[in-house]
């Protein structure tokens, strides 16, 4: 069995989300090759080797410079065709689900994404899926040979190895339909602490917190706790916090050890965002709350008092 791996990287820093994938494809114990593309791959490609990859396979033209997945997808089209790779396995992102639809097109290849685990069955990779409104978890397979698996950003934790790849140039040859779409402009959105998707504690809010200028009580905990801020999409919706911190069905999909609820009726849409969360723990003043039926710890209470002396209590522990 043959499994490559898409690492995506951002000016030569691999990202989390697809190291995460690499070492869980490694784990499997099969030979696993990863390939970095565009500016800054080298480099990249140099951190890959100690997360498992046997082969990392390098491609660096200017018409990869731009994170656009149409040339991408002609470079992994020949890869997978020329090495006969089987499983391409790549992180939820905005590039990486391009990618693979993309990819499933070209290479009239099966895709299953949203994936939370991967496994073997008789040599045949096998993924986990969500189903039937997020109630049950289903096993999913490949009826073609070329398998594309899609998982979700957050599922696995990168683990070193601590060896080393063998970086191998490959060739990129571009098709002209390829590069009709450029890239005009990028905007960064600063801000402070981990993205959302790296996180290991991540405080989300909800409308219950009554209004933007209330986020100060969420922040501050999340700070406390050296977390992310997140938010639902009722509360993105109605300008209170940005588009990228939203967790849910329209927006990300997150999985830290520890998610903390506050105001949030725990909405199915926002549910399938935050479910593979390690520990979920929900402050509603409301009891009979959605997100009471699925979270480790329950708080009933305001949380415009319950909050603030969470946020004293991780404060006096941290300095004790
Ligand atoms: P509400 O549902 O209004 O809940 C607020 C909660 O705060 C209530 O439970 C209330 O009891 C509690 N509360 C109020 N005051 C206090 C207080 N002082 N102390 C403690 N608790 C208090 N939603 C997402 O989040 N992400 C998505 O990606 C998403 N995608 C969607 C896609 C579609 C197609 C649709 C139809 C909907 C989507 N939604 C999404 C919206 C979703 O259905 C809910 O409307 C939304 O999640 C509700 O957000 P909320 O919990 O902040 O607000």
């Amino acid at each position: 069995m043959s499994t490559l791996v898409f690492v995506e990287h951002h000016d030569g820093e691999p990202l989390k989300g697809s190291l995460g994938v690499l070492s869980k494809a490694v784990s499997l114990g099969a030979p696993v090759s990863a390939v970095v593309l565009g500016a800054g791959a080298r480099a990249a490609a140099e951190h890959v080797g100690a997360y498992g990859a046997q082969t990392v396979y390098v491609a660096d033209t200017p018409e990869l410079a731009a994170p656009l997945p149409q040339p991408r997808v002609d470079v992994l089209a020949d890869l997978v065709r020329s090495k006969g790779v089987e499983n391409v396995v790549l992180s939820s992102s905005v590039l990486g689900t391009d990618l693979a639809a993309g990819l499933a097109a070209r290479l009239d290849a099966g895709l299953n994404w949203g994936l939370v685990d991967l496994s073997l069955d008789g040599g045949r990779l096998v993924g986990k899926q969500s189903a039937l409104g997020d109630s049950v978890y289903v096993d999913v397979a490949w009826t073609t040979t070329t398998r594309l698996a899609l998982v979700r950003s957050g599922a696995f934790e990168p683990v070193r190895t601590g060896g080393s790849a063998t970086i191998e140039e490959i060739p990129a040859t571009i098709q002209d339909w390829s590069v009709a779409a450029t890239l005009v402009s990028t905007e960064t959105a600063s801000s402070e602490g981990p993205s959302i998707e790296d996180a290991v504690v991540i405080v989300a809010g909800g409308r219950g917190l009554g209004g933007p200028e209330h986020f100060g009580v969420v922040e501050e905990l999340a700070k406390a706790l050296g977390g992310a801020v997140a938010a639902t999409r009722a509360v993105v919706d109605a300008g209170w916090y940005p588009y990228s911190t939203q967790v849910g069905q329209t927006g990300k999909n997150v999985s830290p050890k520890l998610y903390v609820a506050c105001g949030i009726s725990g909405a199915i849409q926002h549910k399938v965002g935050m479910q593979n969360s390690g520990t979920i723990v929900a402050i509603n003043k409301d009891k009979n709350a959605p997100i009471f039926d699925y979270c480790d710890l329950g708080i009933v209470g305001d949380l415009h008092a319950v909050v603030p002396k969470l946020t004293e209590l991780v404060k006096q522990r941290k300095s004790s």
